[in-house]
């Protein structure tokens, strides 16, 4: 146990760490142009706030949380998704006083007690971002937009856009009704979990992945068959921005998402190659949920994004950039003397902002050679006696296998 990590967490070591770091980096960059700002929220939160905030009949919340209870014999949880952490901290913070839209991004690691397998783990990280307070639908393009837009940044451009709309309440109770109706007859053929889903929450049938259900579910009437006019409306504007951007989409009448609080535009990005667990992302509207946590009724939409899953995409498709983030410049003293200058010189490096190392094992020019090759390192800059005695120094470029002396004091802007 001592040196195991617990099943569905995995260690990112350096080499790796990099790939995250890009990631990251675009993320960042991509909000920053569309006007998001980042926020971070704790990593665990009073578990009712997820009961409220992602909903009861929830898989997440029905068997997926890990939660327990402090020494202050408090319920806690830590956090299986961000939105109702940033709808927490929207409402703590009073941020519905300032402007309004608040546009907000995170980037972080999200727990759910969940059976892992390839692209499914027990801590894993998302990118989400979340709109307070606007509920016109170019705000739904432009998350979609924006989503699509850091894929594509990635190189990722060949990934399925599936978007569907799941109406206001009302329609919500109009198309409830009629599932019941439709799956009243073969109610007693449908899995456990859909004969539970049935009253409380038929619309979850149509998400069923058994081979049965989905075939009982194929003529099954949608949410897009039962919109009223508004919400008709607004999902059709919501496409024209899509088409007026040039961002292609499937409309997929069957997509409806695993949380209770959608309303509106929910839509769910897929990459058909990285396996069973294809969805990169999705996200949707929300317009009733901050009110459900207790705040003034506000609009709100946003998505989540699994970075794992980004990162199985990357390599199935070799678009992982190449990073050099180990030290530039290795050091390599042979003798006493020499490796006393060596370790100046490395301090003036750095100071110069050259990433550069240096041997502390006392290792022979041979072995230390072979170890700056082992680090990838594009120059070496050698010191020994003779060295010292001339006052210059040996710089080898180690891809063109060249080399050349210089005086000791020029090294920092030869290496400039
Ligand atoms: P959700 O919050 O369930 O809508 O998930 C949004 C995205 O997070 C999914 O599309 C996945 O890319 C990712 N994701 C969700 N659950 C997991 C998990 N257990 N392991 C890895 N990624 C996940």
């Amino acid at each position: 146990m001592l040196t195991t990590r617990p099943r569905g967490t995995a260690d990112i070591l350096p080499g790796q760490v990099e790939n995250w770091h890009y990631i990251e980096n675009v993320a960042a960059r991509v909000c920053r142009e569309y006007g998001y700002r980042e926020i971070r929220t704790p990593i665990f939160e009073h578990t009712e706030l997820f009961v409220r905030g992602v909903g009861e009949n929830t898989d997440i919340v029905e068997k997926e949380m890990y939660t327990f209870q402090d020494r202050g014999e408090r319920s806690i949880t830590l956090r299986p998704e961000g939105t109702a952490s940033v709808v927490r901290a929207y409402l703590e913070n009073k941020l519905y006083a300032g402007p309004q839209p608040v546009k907000a991004y995170y980037i972080g690691p999200m727990f759910r007690y969940d059976r892992p397998q390839a692209g499914r783990y027990r801590q894993f990280h998302q990118f989400g971002i979340e709109v307070f307070g606007a509920q016109q639908p170019a705000v739904d393009a432009e998350v979609m937009a924006l989503a699509m837009d850091f894929y594509g940044r990635l190189g990722l451009n060949d990934l399925e856009l599936h978007i569907n709309s799941l109406g206001c309440p009302e329609c919500r109770n109009v198309v409830r009704e009629k599932l019941q109706q439709f799956f009243q007859p073969v109610l007693g053929e449908l899995c456990a979990n859909c004969q539970n889903r049935y009253a409380r929450n038929p619309l979850r049938i149509l998400d069923c992945k058994s081979n049965r259900c989905t075939e009982l579910a194929r003529e099954a009437p949608t949410t897009t068959d039962c919109l009223c006019l508004e919400c008709r409306a607004h999902f059709d504007q919501v496409q024209q921005y899509m088409q007026d951007l040039g961002i292609p989409y499937v409309l997929d009448k069957r997509l409806v998402r695993g949380l209770d609080y959608y309303t509106h535009t929910a839509f769910e990005i897929m990459a058909p190659d990285i396996g069973a667990q294809s969805s990169v992302g999705g996200g949707g509207r929300y317009n009733g949920l901050i009110e459900a946590c207790g705040g003034p009724p506000t609009p709100g939409i946003g998505f989540a994004l699994g970075l794992e899953r980004i990162l199985l995409a990357l390599e199935s498709r070799g678009k992982l950039p190449d990073i050099q983030a180990g030290p530039v410049v290795f050091l390599v003293a042979v003798g006493d003397r020499a490796v006393r200058e060596s370790f100046s010189l490395l301090a003036r490096l750095r100071a110069a902002g050259i990433a550069a190392d240096m041997d502390y094992q006392g290792r022979s020019l041979k072995a230390q050679m072979k170890y700056a090759g082992k680090l990838g390192v594009r120059y070496t800059v050698i010191i020994g006696e003779d060295e010292l005695q001339k006052g210059s120094v040996v710089l080898r470029d180690m891809t063109a296998g060249s080399q050349r002396d210089i005086p000791a004091d020029q090294i920092i802007s030869a290496l400039k």
